[in-house]
């Protein structure tokens, strides 16, 4: 075979944005998978050690190099995969830029060994910090193997950006989410610390989904096919009940190509339209077919930003596709109410509601004044009428003060107990459920709504927060312990939070490469559904910890509280509406939910008063 690796022209070269090319591990996987795919592999092997840290290797049976391209591989801006600016139009490669090699020589230990399938003996050579240690020919098998070790060694600032290893684990799987997905015509397997996390055979992309996430998948997808003379479509998307809280299995390959396209999310979101409820995103895995002469796909240093000649056309292809697979798979309305606080329409404070008997303001908050309440919760526009929090916080002091200031601010006809004896010296207040939803009750201030679900996750958001604390979980041993199926990025997840699931009450008797096995679940939890537990959880944990930047424990607690909360729509017994009202006094911030929204409004008397005017 020919020596085929040319040196760009600079003009190239500068056409070609520079950028960073490697951040951390997971650049390095991607652009060392890359590489594989593009020699023409069969089978590629990703070998990973502590996050990428100490070893990251790929090693494929592709074409191989000579002993000549292998030494300039390592050279900046040396690629066989185009030899001049046209060529840019006209892609089928993934790398191009012939920069990822030289930007991984330049700041690790790389050792390669390759050879072609023509050639007795294969090049081994090593370099350091762009430095050539030792090259000889060698004996190895047919194709590429290069190995990645100490990454950032001479570059400490990186090295110290890097996050925790199974964080960075995280990264890497992604990475090999998103090869593996792009291209299920070739066999993968993953190694990480010595033990084997994936094993995906050639095959199609159903089978590859199903791999890679769970056996699950099979019954989830729905399949979309299209073919127009500008593009054609084809892939999956999951049916809409299994939309997931968080962003996550949405994978958009544009020839071959994982891309990131905020504009096609939209037109799948719109297709979506009425299926699934805010809030929840569709997963899905589409393979999209360009003219490459009709993308740049070189907006962006790692090539995961796209440009299309005619965005506006595949936008509505898109859309109208899904929109006709879901119809044709008879995929029927449903919209996930648990899941969803917004299904009730959301009023501003000059929303207008007129009902044929009574107008309701549902924005009123009565605790809410500038400059003092609670820290917790996020700032709210003042209430117009009535301070209820200034009124108890009135009433918890002194009893002769309370009264003179009680007096000097608005006599009233019958004096407010304090809170504590209203609703628990006195014992049981009359309670009355609402919709399913709420529960009335009343002291001699006003009356009280509380919202049963909010309230119910303030109570085991403070439950769960002490139990990690002090390790003080009760755990309930399931009859049978069940084996969840989850992704290789999930169970690191999972990981990550052993502890301080354990302190709440699970009991995690096994972690396996795609699967944990369940001994035991948080005593509080009603179900014996781990599975589903266990998924929500994960999700609505990436959700708090991701949008909302919560530490792990009150991302933890939070989610915990989510899931494992009354629910909106579940009927309560007297007692069971007592004891959830007497619990959530004795939180430490009973008047706003983990998210910080109100978990109770009082209208006071003098309110009402007001109303009736
Ligand atoms: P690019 O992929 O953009 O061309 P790289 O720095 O990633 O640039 O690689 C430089 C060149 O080295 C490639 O163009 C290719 O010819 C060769 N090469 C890299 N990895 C492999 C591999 N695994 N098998 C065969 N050739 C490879
Ligand atoms: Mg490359």
């Amino acid at each position: 075979m020919p020596d085929i690796i040319e040196l760009l022209p600079d003009s190239v070269a500068n056409q070609i944005a520079a950028g960073e090319v490697i951040q951390r591990p997971a650049s390095a996987v991607k652009e060392l998978m890359e590489n594989a795919v593009d020699a023409g592999s069969a089978n590629i092997h990703l070998l990973i050690k502590d996050g990428g840290r100490t070893l990251v290797q790929v090693v494929d049976d592709g074409s191989g190099m000579s002993e000549t391209d292998a030494r300039l591989s390592f050279e900046r801006h040396a690629t066989s995969k185009i030899k001049s600016a046209n060529d840019l139009f006209l892609i089928q490669t993934k790398g191009f830029r012939g920069e990822a090699l030289a930007s991984i020589a330049a700041i690790a230990h790389v050792q390669l060994l390759t050879r072609q399938a023509d050639k007795e003996l294969g090049t081994s050579i090593e370099m350091e910090g762009s430095k050539v240690i030792r090259q000889e020919p060698t004996q190895c098998p047919v194709g590429t193997s290069i190995s990645v070790k100490n990454l950032f060694f001479n570059v400490p600032a990186r090295r110290n950006f890097l996050k925790s290893n199974p964080v960075e684990t995280r990264h890497i799987l992604d990475e090999f989410h998103r090869v593996a997905l792009a291209h299920p015509e070739i066999a993968f397997v993953l190694t990480n610390n010595d033990s084997e996390v994936y094993r995906l055979g050639a095959g199609n992309l159903r089978k590859r989904i199903m791999e890679l996430y769970s056996k699950n998948y099979e019954h989830r997808l729905v399949p979309v096919k299209e073919e127009t003379e500008i593009i054609s479509i084809e892939g999956f998307v999951c049916k809409p009940e299994f939309a997931r809280k968080t962003r996550g299995e949405q994978f958009f390959m544009v020839n071959n190509r994982f891309i990131k396209s905020p504009y096609l999310h939209h037109a799948v979101v719109n297709a979506f339209r009425g299926l699934i409820s805010d809030g929840v995103h569709p997963s899905y895995f589409l393979n999209l077919t360009v003219d490459p002469a009709t993308i740049d796909i070189n907006i962006h240093p790692t090539k995961t930003e796209i440009k299309f000649e005619d965005d506006k056309s595949i936008y509505a292809i898109l859309q109208s596709a899904i929109k006709q697979s879901l119809g044709k798979f008879n995929v029927a309305p449903s919209i996930d109410f648990e899941q969803d606080a917004n299904f009730i329409p959301h009023l501003t404070s000059r929303t207008q509601i007129n009902t044929p008997a009574i107008t309701v303001n549902h924005d009123f908050n009565p605790f809410n004044s500038e400059g003092k309440g609670s820290s917790f919760a996020p700032p709210r526009p003042k209430a117009k009428q009535g301070d209820w929090e200034e009124f108890y916080s009135i009433n918890m002091r002194s009893n002769s003060s309370v009264e003179t200031e009680i007096e000097e601010q608005e006599p009233m006809d019958v004096m407010p107990e304090r809170w504590d004896d209203a609703i628990e010296a006195k014992g049981p207040k009359p309670t009355y459920q609402l919709n399913a939803r709420y529960i009335v009750t009343h002291n001699v201030a006003g009356f009280i709504i509380i919202d049963q679900h909010r309230a119910h996750q303030r109570v085991l958001y403070e439950h769960f927060l002490r139990s990690m604390d002090t390790s003080s979980g009760h755990c309930q041993q399931l009859l049978f312990p069940q084996t969840v199926q989850l992704s290789a990025s999930d169970i690191e997840l999972l990981r990550e939070m052993e502890e301080d699931l354990h302190a709440t009450g699970f009991d995690i008797t096994a972690f396996n490469q795609n699967s944990v096995v369940i001994g035991g679940l948080p005593a509080l939890s009603k179900s014996e559904d781990a599975t589903g537990l266990l998924e929500n959880l994960l999700d609505q944990f990436k959700h708090a910890s991701s949008t909302l930047k919560l530490g792990q424990r009150e991302s933890l607690a939070k989610s915990m509280a989510k899931n494992l909360a009354i629910k909106r729509g579940e009927n309560l017994a007297k007692e069971e509406q007592q004891s959830l009202i007497d619990k959530l006094f004795a939180c430490e911030f009973p008047y706003h939910g983990p998210s910080g929204k109100p978990t109770i409004i009082t209208f006071t008397a003098d309110e009402l008063d007001k109303r009736f005017e």
